[in-house]
Parts: structure tokens; C-alpha cells; sequence
């Protein structure tokens, strides 16, 4: 008998997991429809996983960045999307053939819904440590933006994650024999980081760079020049872009895909990715675009005198 008593105990303890797995993305899904916000269910259509380089791969939806970095010591995540992205970012590391288990440290772009949203239940389903740039980190533990956000007051709350580790930016990550290093590129948010790696198959290395959003977006009132809750913003953006121009970029994917041509360039097949010049076009499209926004506070301001 107790053979037989062990055995189904045995299987009961292993469908646990599976189970816990399959209510939590459920409950998550229900909890934040496909209709959270105007782009959000354009954002979260599907996306057949693939390879940008070597161990480097894009397990994000059609318009959110996910990305996977993987090692026989364990592999990095990098942002979650929206919450309801969760099931298919899961789904997407399985078709890869990885393990969501072997995900032993998540990171994250920037604190806003669409690329923050989906971390605690990665987190809650992989078990992997979540490591943010300290600013980032008390937005992912409230799973709200403070006022020194551009977007507070218009931005909505995402899950909040638990246990979030703090890194200074410019710190080096590492998971097993994986380094992913941090950079600062804040403005769009106060604790926005890009995330640059070297993938080495057996014929070249090349650096691949997952930059963050570099966009002048606010809530109504809120101003670029002279904000009193975030008085460092424009400083903030310019020190990222000279950080974007200066990087050794031989692959930019970015947090939303379509800022940076990806599926323009990935049907040009893998090699399409490629563009040493990417990262510094990037920065220039961003500064001209900070550029007009200042003008319009300047005019703005102007009329108000
Ligand atoms: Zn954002």
C-alpha cells in the first residue's frame, strides 16, 4: 500500500506547480484586460519568439520589448511588458525551448505599466531576483509612479513586485557566466536604464544594446525646463543620449520595437539587426525631439508672461 500512497502523492506534489503557474497568469490576465489603455491590446498581440544573436533573443509581444539572455548557469530577463504579457512572454521562453525556472534575474527598462506591468508575475512564476536602479525600484515596490514621473497623475498602476534589489547605475549584472551592464538613461522616467551586453557565438561577438524609451512624454502641465518635482529631467535625458552615442552598438533592439525599425529590419533575416550606427541615430532622433519640446515650453512659457 504505502508504495502505491507514495507514488500518488508523489504526482499530486508535482501538479502543484503547474497549477500555482496556471492561476496566477490566469488571475492576471482577468484582472487586466486587453482594453487597460487605448494601445494596449495593438501592444500585447502575440509575437513569435526568435533569435537576435546567439544566446539573445526577443520573447516580448508585437509591440513590447522582452528580452532573453540565456546561459547553461541561468538567463536574464529584461522587462515584462504589460501585466496581461506575462502568460505570452512565459509562453514565448517554452517555444524557445528554455526553462522559465532557469530565469534567475529579471531587469527592467523603465517603471511605466507597458514594460514594468508583467514583472511581478514573472517574478512570482520564475522565481528570479528583480534588480532595479534605486529610483526604479520604489516605483516597481509601489507598483505606482511618484510625482517626479512626467506621466503622474495620467500613468496607471502595474502589480507591484516584491524583494527588488537596488544597483547603481553603471553596475554590472551578472547571472552565471552572463554580464549585462547598466546604464543610465533617465528623462523619460527618473530611474529609466539601457542594458548593453557582448553575445559571442563560435565566429564573432557582437554588443548588443536594449535601449530604453528616450520620448519627451508628460501628463498636462508638466514641463521639461523647469519641473520642481523633477528638476534634473533635461540633465537626466542629455547624460543618456551622450551615453547612447558613445556605446559600442552593433544591435539596438528597443523597448518599443517600432522606435528602432525592428520588424523592418529583422525581415531582412537575422543580419538585418545589424547596424553599428543604430544606437547613435537613436540619440540623435531623441535630441531633436527633446529639442522641439523645449522650444514648445519656451514659446509656452513666453505666452504666459
Ligand atoms: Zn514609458
Amino acid at each position: 500500500m504505502y508504495p502505491r500512497l507514495l507514488l500518488l502523492v508523489g504526482i499530486a506534489c508535482s501538479l502543484v506547480p503547474f497549477f500555482a503557474e496556471a492561476q496566477d497568469l490566469d488571475s492576471l490576465t482577468r484582472a487586466y484586460p486587453a482594453s487597460l489603455c487605448a494601445s494596449c491590446a495593438d501592444w500585447n498581440k502575440p509575437q513569435e519568439p526568435f533569435q537576435i544573436h546567439h544566446n539573445t533573443f526577443y520573447v516580448g509581444t508585437r509591440g513590447l520589448g522582452a528580452i532573453l539572455i540565456t546561459s547553461p548557469g541561468g538567463h536574464i530577463l529584461i522587462d515584462g511588458a504589460l501585466p496581461n504579457s506575462a502568460p505570452r512572454i512565459i509562453e514565448n521562453v517554452r517555444t524557445l525551448g528554455f526553462e522559465p525556472g532557469d530565469i534567475k534575474l529579471i531587469l527592467n527598462s523603465h517603471t511605466h505599466y507597458d514594460h514594468a506591468g508583467g514583472i511581478s508575475a514573472l517574478q512570482q512564476v520564475t522565481g528570479a531576483r528583480v534588480a532595479a536602479s534605486p529610483a526604479s525600484a520604489s516605483v516597481l515596490e509601489r507598483g505606482a509612479v511618484g510625482p517626479d514621473d512626467p506621466q503622474y497623475a495620467i500613468h496607471l498602476d502595474f502589480p507591484a513586485v516584491a524583494n527588488v534589489e537596488r544597483f547603481i547605475p553603471g553596475d554590472t549584472l551578472r547571472v552565471g557566466s552572463l554580464e549585462v551592464m547598466s546604464h543610465a538613461t533617465a528623462g523619460h522616467t527618473p530611474g529609466g536604464t539601457s542594458w548593453s551586453w557582448l553575445s559571442c557565438d563560435t565566429n564573432r561577438c557582437l554588443n548588443v544594446v536594449y535601449a530604453d524609451s528616450q520620448t519627451p512624454v508628460s501628463a498636462d502641465g508638466f514641463r521639461f525646463t523647469d519641473s520642481e518635482t523633477y528638476p534634473t529631467a533635461l540633465a537626466d535625458f542629455e547624460r543618456g543620449f551622450d551615453t547612447l552615442e558613445q556605446l559600442s552598438c552593433d544591435i539596438l533592439i528597443t523597448t518599443h520595437p517600432g522606435a528602432s525599425s525592428l520588424w523592418e529590419r529583422f525581415a531582412e533575416g537575422q543580419d538585418g539587426l545589424i547596424d553599428p550606427q543604430a544606437c547613435q541615430r537613436y540619440a540623435v532622433a531623441a535630441r531633436q525631439r527633446l529639442a522641439r519640446r523645449v522650444s514648445r515650453e519656451a514659446a509656452e512659457g513666453d505666452n504666459n508672461e
